[in-house]
């Protein structure tokens, strides 16, 4: 089996893309790195339940630093842009690019992430990060568009089965105005 870091927004997120890549023979070491998360509380509630699940499951978990601050630094001045806009990428590149350090770090060549189950979010506009990612980096991102297949839906429904939290946002303090 081969590994592959997969980076992970939240427990319900990642149940699909844990099942899919150990159907694929793979084995994924889940990494936790969200500072855009807000508040601390709400961080806290999603870290705990997606560590709950990957020990129910046997699966590595990591957590990287929660570092609110560098976020609020990284997208200062695009406070306002629209969810799937420039925002985002920036979110997106942000995350990514520590991921695919942490899977060097590991000796790990693979790195995916549950962002592409969510139908809320552009698979091509995270695709486009993570190759850059790929670039600066040397470690292979694979494409894993998560939302296809049902892959959403078999997301909510084993969310559902095991009776985790699901957000209603997803997860910085704009995108707590725009879903309300
Ligand atoms: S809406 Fe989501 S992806 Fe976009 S900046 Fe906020 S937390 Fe990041």
């Amino acid at each position: 089996m081969k590994k592959i870091v997969l980076h992970a927004c939240c427990a319900p997120c990642a149940s699909y893309p844990i099942k899919k890549l150990i159907e694929d023979n793979c084995e994924p070491v889940v990494f936790f790195y969200n500072p855009n998360i807000y508040p601390t509380d709400e961080y806290n509630i999603r870290k705990n339940e997606l560590e709950a699940y990957c020990s129910k499951y046997d699966v590595e978990f990591f957590e990287g630093e929660y570092n609110h601050s560098l976020y609020c630094e990284k997208i200062s001045g695009m406070e306002d842009e629209p969810e799937k806009g420039k925002r985002c990428s920036v979110c997106f590149y942000l995350r990514l690019k520590k991921t695919a350090e942490f899977a060097k770090e590991k000796g790990i060549d693979l790195f995916t992430t549950t962002l592409s189950v969510s139908p809320h979010k552009n698979s091509a506009q995270i695709f486009y990060e993570a190759k850059k990612v790929q670039n600066e980096t040397g470690v292979e991102f694979v494409e894993y568009n998560f939302k296809k297949n049902d892959g959403f839906k078999i997301s909510r429904l084993i969310a559902k089965e095991n009776n985790m939290y699901a957000q209603s946002y997803c997860g910085c303090k704009f995108s707590i105005k725009k879903s309300q």
